[in-house]
């Protein structure tokens, strides 16, 4: 990993009950011992945010949010902007997840707008990037990610990239147990630190983190975090579960 310490995210998605999210927090706060070596995030609901942070407290597991509006405030019903997040301890959010593209609907120009508005809100930014499987099997894999990366970075100054991560998610691998391979996964990620230096220089390229994600457990993750270009992981699934999170953090 090139001297860039790993960071994985949980994203727990639309997934668990409050009580469920304090247990997980609880196991992870008592469980993990490793904040030195590798950074940690998790992603809860939007109602649990708080409670979880709470729990996480002193544990070294950064309280994460999945989704946010980039306006200040105002009438954005249903939205939550970066300040309210920042208020109950928030300080990483996932932008341009696939579920938020391609799911929800979200453009780049959403993204990007996203994207900025929390780097300038002073939080660090899992920009998700990844192909679908059509544009796979048609050999687009490298332009996607290089044309979801550019627009999702533009406008944002070479010294706000330190608080960037960029997630390479192939969406056929989200959720339905298939993996990249190692190698075709470290060949992603290294297109993708390549455009990182036509873009902002290889000194930044080299010091930005590139997570992977799409179906990592705790059996495969060490393989896929053993690639040259590979900083860690975004988890879903696996994230869930403590025993799981806890064995794909030992991996990192
Ligand atoms: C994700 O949603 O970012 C993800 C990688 O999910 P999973 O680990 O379940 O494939």
């Amino acid at each position: 990993m090139a001297g860039r310490k790993p960071f994985v995210g949980g994203n727990w998605k639309m997934n668990l009950s409050g009580a469920e999210a304090a247990a997980l927090a609880t196991a992870l706060a008592g469980g993990f011992k490793a904040a030195d070596k590798v950074d940690v995030t998790v992603c809860p609901a939007f109602p649990y945010l708080a409670q979880v942070g709470a729990l996480l407290k002193g544990s070294g597991i950064k309280l994460g949010a999945q989704d946010f509006y980039f306006a200040a405030n105002g009438a954005y019903t249903g939205e939550v902007s970066l300040a309210m997040l920042k208020d109950v301890g928030v300080c990483v959010v996932l932008t341009g997840h696939s579920e938020r593209r391609h799911v929800i609907g979200e453009s780049d120009v959403l993204i990007n707008a996203k994207t900025r508005a929390a780097l300038d809100a002073g939080l660090e930014v899992i920009l998700c990037v990844g192909e679908k499987l059509e544009q796979r099997e048609a050999g687009q894999t490298d332009a996607i990610n290089a044309a979801q990366t550019a627009y999702g970075l533009a406008g944002v100054k070479p010294e706000q990239m330190k608080n960037i991560t960029i997630a390479y998610e192939p969406v056929w691998a989200i959720g339905t147990g298939k993996t990249a391979t190692d190698g075709d996964a470290q060949n992603a990620h290294a297109a993708i630190r390549k455009l990182l230096g036509s873009i902002y220089g290889e000194t930044i390229a080299q010091a930005t983190r590139i997570q992977y994600g799409g179906s990592v457990k705790g059996s495969n993750a060490a393989g896929l975090f053993g690639q040259t270009d590979i900083d860690g992981g975004l988890i879903g699934g696996a994230s869930l579960k403590a025993d799981e999170f806890l064995a794909i953090l030992n991996a990192a």
